[in-house]
């Protein structure tokens, strides 16, 4: 046995050296995928800590291993942050990640079999919300709603008249690329009229919403989950809220529900995300975002692309490529080479098969961590259009590159040196 402990670099050249490229990648180029953003260097250092090492089955006080004078402080700190952060009733912060979260709702309040409904994952719902390739679409009927083909907005009518017949457990609200506001209060109208639970997943807005940027579903929904490293700027890893009756209900389907040992590292780094975002400068933060992605949609626009839905309210722009030469896919391998980070999408009614179809989806939360504002949007969509005008162009990629990497060494990344 040897107490030498090398740092990564000497144990492990490999793996260090493949982490020292992402962190050059991050930095040297501008992200906007919507799901993304940058953890600052203290939700990092919290998540990176001894905390990996515990063993911590079950909830504060009530644990099946001794040694938790420390864990039962952090999820505890952890939990006070949230409930004041976003003003909830109950929360817990084991779920793995924001899909782990969602199975814990259908545990708490389904059987297999029961009927439930969610925004359809090609009008911009979740794989959770009962698509059928997802254990979700397979274990539980599940109904999903769409979009209006008029505007691309969220058709509350056809919402109520599918409730109606067929009567769900679950109505899930809630989206992935999605890029107006979510109107709750209405869900809830409906969920009361047919009896179901109305679940909240604010996986990419709880950032917007706990700054106050994006109407919060807490106090309406029954319960709400969330990812904590989207728009809420912390470690990759989930959360629960919910109203008090449904706590233990909640609490038993994470753990022993689904999940054994929760990630106590992370619990740390959610906590201290927390902190960050209780802070005045989150807020600025917050409307920054949604400033920087009409600013980056209003030229895009003036451009020539089409946005789904006319332009957003939050951080995410869905572009529909349909009326241009080039697919999501290729504008998205393109933009790659030259330093744009985005992801291909589907559209609302897209013609173009989901592997490679008529849209892409970016998101501005990860470029405002940067300190870029909406001079640098304009500059990005002139990139942008510049690359997909030319999407085969080697020299204009190569300029795009070389440009893009001048203006993000002039904006450091949290977390990334
Ligand atoms: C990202 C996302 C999830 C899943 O989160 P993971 O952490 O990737 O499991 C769930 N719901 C919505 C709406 C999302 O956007």
């Amino acid at each position: 046995m040897t107490t030498f402990d090398p740092k990564l670099a000497e144990s492990d050249p490999d793996i260090a050296k493949l982490i020292a490229h992402e962190n050059r990648r991050e930095r040297d180029s501008i992200r906007l995928i919507a799901s993304e953003n940058y953890a600052s260097r203290a939700v990092m250092e919290a998540s990176g800590s001894c905390l990996t090492n515990k063993y911590s089955e079950g909830y504060a006080h009530k644990r099946y291993y001794e040694g938790q004078q420390v864990i039962d402080a952090v999820e505890e700190l952890a939990i006070a942050r949230l409930k004041t952060l976003f003003g909830a009733e109950h929360v817990n912060v084991q779920p793995y990640s924001g899909s782990p979260a969602n199975l814990a709702v259908y545990l708490a309040f389904c059987n297999a079999g029961d009927t439930i409904m969610g925004l359809g994952l090609p009008a911009g719902g979740h794989l959770t919300h009962g698509h059928s390739v997802s254990m979700t679409g397979k274990y539980f009927k599940s109904v999903p709603y769409g979009v209006r083909r008029s505007d691309s907005r969220i058709d509350m009518d056809e919402v109520r008249a599918l409730a109606k017949e067929h009567r769900p457990k679950v109505i899930w609200c809630g989206t992935t690329a999605y890029p107006r506001t979510l109107d709750f209060n209405a869900f809830r109208e409906i969920a009361n009229e047919v009896g179901a639970i109305l679940a909240a997943d604010i996986a990419h807005i709880s950032g917007l919403v706990c700054a106050g940027v994006h109407p919060s579903p807490i106090g309406i929904a029954d319960v709400v989950t969330s990812t904590t490293h989207k728009t809420f700027r912390g470690p990759r890893g989930g959360m629960i809220f919910s109203k008090k009756e449904h706590a233990a209900a909640i609490d038993r389907a994470v753990f022993p529900g689904l999940q054994g040992g929760p990630h106590n590292q992370t619990t740390a780094a959610i906590a201290v995300a927390a902190h960050e975002a209780m802070q005045p400068s989150f807020k600025t933060y917050a409307r920054a975002i949604v400033e920087n992605a009409k600013a980056l949609g209003e030229v895009l626009t003036s451009r020539g692309y089409n946005l789904v839905t006319g332009g957003t309210d939050n951080h995410l722009i869905l572009i529909d490529l349909t009326n241009k030469s080039v697919t999501g896919k290729v504008a998205a391998q393109a933009l790659d080479r030259a330093g744009i980070v985005t992801n291909y999408n589907s559209v609302p009614f897209d013609p173009r098969k989901p592997f490679d179809p008529s849209g892409l989806r970016i998101g501005t939360a990860a470029v405002t961590s940067r300190g870029m504002g909406v001079d640098v949007m304009a500059q990005i969509a002139g990139w942008m259009d510049e690359v997909l005008t030319a999407p085969e162009s080697e020299s204009v990629v190569t300029r795009v590159a070389n440009e893009i990497s001048k203006v993000c060494s002039k904006y450091p990344a949290p977390g990334i040196y």
